[in-house]
């Protein structure tokens, strides 16, 4: 192993020769290979001095903050205590209260859950309970979503720079138009539908806010054609959109939810697949089937004190509720103070999961150097303004993964009123050289130029 205190080249050099050294490469082009030395709450404090802040929670990890202390601390009792870890052989100690913890929370009768790993193997398994429930094996998913990328999960996302290379999906996969329940209805008559697995709010796809009536009405039909309905709450859950799940928003009772991510507390991989008793009935449906469906860190202890402590930290400090109050603030704030700008289309989002949609220039000069540059590569000037948050504002953030148009705007939850004041400011001046200095246009060329090269 190498000491703590080894030179960056030196974490460098190993991981390059036996991790993915292409992503040493990108972060190095992009400026942002910096070493943290810590972090905590939504400041990240590198090694050379510089303090970031988080405006991107590690797509909706960090709800709580990076290292909460009362997370740690239950992560160290855990680990001192010396308890049963991965025994499987016991009933799990903490399992039962996370699980009623989280269905009290979330409601609608979603009396059971299946703890895994992540967002993934959540939504894998609700395939698999959706299939062994209903009976049937298709599959529904939107344009544009993000569910995962193992082989299940990745067969309900459409983009081909996910899929390529890795061959054939999962058969009777659907995809659907979001925001569109003609075109659902016609495929839930069209063919035997296990399950519609839908993203309350697309987060991939640009932060997509479901049209009025939307939701309420994909739950309806869902059910007049026998199919489940399912919520990927993998990025909207815990707080994230000023609610405990997005699904509350909408007045919908999903028949299963997938949460993910923030349950850990950004330290420990936790998920969970919420659903009706008579859906686990089906898939644990006698003694012999009782393990059929497992996996070997399900309910593992540290996984469930980090869940059960996140909530506790959620609650007392009112996490939620600040989740409404800041993310309605800076909308309101980031609408007035770009608005003006011809490149921002859109500022949207719900709590603390926002966008700053952009869009191609109307005026000539810019026209030229912006379709210039997307015709380098589509995600190039997204990244510019990521690189640029980062370099000279020391400001982490990213743009969606499914839309390159976007920047995504998603502290965590701690954040304070001063650092979203200074966010603000930071990304009017980004926006605002975008469109007055022939710098930043050139700048992105050699960003380019040195990409290409490589
Ligand atoms: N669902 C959604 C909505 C996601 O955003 C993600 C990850 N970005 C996943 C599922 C997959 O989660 P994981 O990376 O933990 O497998």
């Amino acid at each position: 192993m190498l000491p703590a205190d080894a030179s960056p080249a030196a974490f460098d050099a190993s991981y390059r020769a036996h991790v993915n050294p292409e992503w040493v490469r990108l972060l190095s082009i992009l400026g942002m290979n910096l070493r943290y030395r810590s972090c905590l709450g939504a400041e990240l404090h590198a090694e050379d001095g510089r303090v970031i802040l988080d405006f991107l929670s590690g797509y909706c990890v960090h709800n709580t903050g990076h290292n909460h202390p009362r997370i740690v601390a239950a992560l160290v009792d855990e680990l001192t205590r010396c308890g049963p870890a991965m025994l499987q052989s016991n009933v799990a100690e903490h399992a039962g209260a996370l699980a009623a913890e989280l269905a009290r929370r979330v409601g609608g009768g979603l009396e059971k859950v299946f703890f895994c790993s992540s967002g993934s193997e959540g939504v894998e398994s609700a395939i698999k309970f959706s299939r062994a429930h209903t009976g049937r094996n298709g599959i529904v998913y939107a344009h544009g979503a993000f569910h995962g990328l193992t082989c299940g999960a990745l067969s309900l996302m459409g983009s081909e720079f996910w899929r390529e290379g890795f061959g054939s999906m999962l058969p009777e996969t659907y995809p659907i138009p979001f925001g569109a329940p003609a075109a659902l209805e016609r495929v839930l008559k069209a063919q035997k539908i296990a399950a519609v697995i839908i993203e309350p709010i697309q987060g991939e796809a640009g932060i997509v806010l479901p049209p009025d009536g939307y939701l309420p009405e994909v739950q309806r039909l869902c059910r007049k054609h026998g199919a489940l309905f399912v919520l990927d709450e993998v990025q909207t859950g815990l707080g994230r959109t000023g609610a405990f799940v997005a699904a509350h928003h909408y007045g919908v009772e999903p028949d299963m939810m997938v949460l993910a991510k923030a349950l850990s507390g950004g330290l420990i991989p936790v998920a969970a697949l919420l659903m009706r008793d008579a859906i686990y009935e089906s898939v644990y449906s006698s003694l012999k089937r009782s393990i059929v469906h497992t996996s070997t860190y399900s309910e593992n202890s540290l996984a469930m004190r980090a869940g059960l402590t996140t909530l506790a930290v959620l609650d007392e400090e009112s996490l939620v509720e600040r989740s409404e109050t800041l993310g309605l603030w800076l909308r309101e704030s980031l609408r007035s103070r770009l608005s003006e700008y011809e490149m921002v289309g859109e500022v949207r989002g719900l709590g603390l999961l926002n966008g700053i949609v952009f869009r191609a220039p109307r005026s000539v000069g810019l026209r030229l150097s912006f379709e210039a540059f997307r015709a380098v590569h589509s995600g190039m000037f997204g990244q510019m303004l990521v690189m640029r948050l980062f370099n000279k504002h020391n400001i982490l953030s990213q743009i969606c993964g499914n839309n390159f148009l976007v920047l995504k705007v998603a502290p965590p939850l701690v954040v304070t009123q001063e650092h979203l004041e200074y966010y603000v400011d930071a990304i009017e001046e980004v926006v605002r050289t975008v469109h007055m200095s022939s710098k930043f246009w050139s700048e992105a060329l050699q960003l380019a130029q040195r990409a290409l090269a490589v």
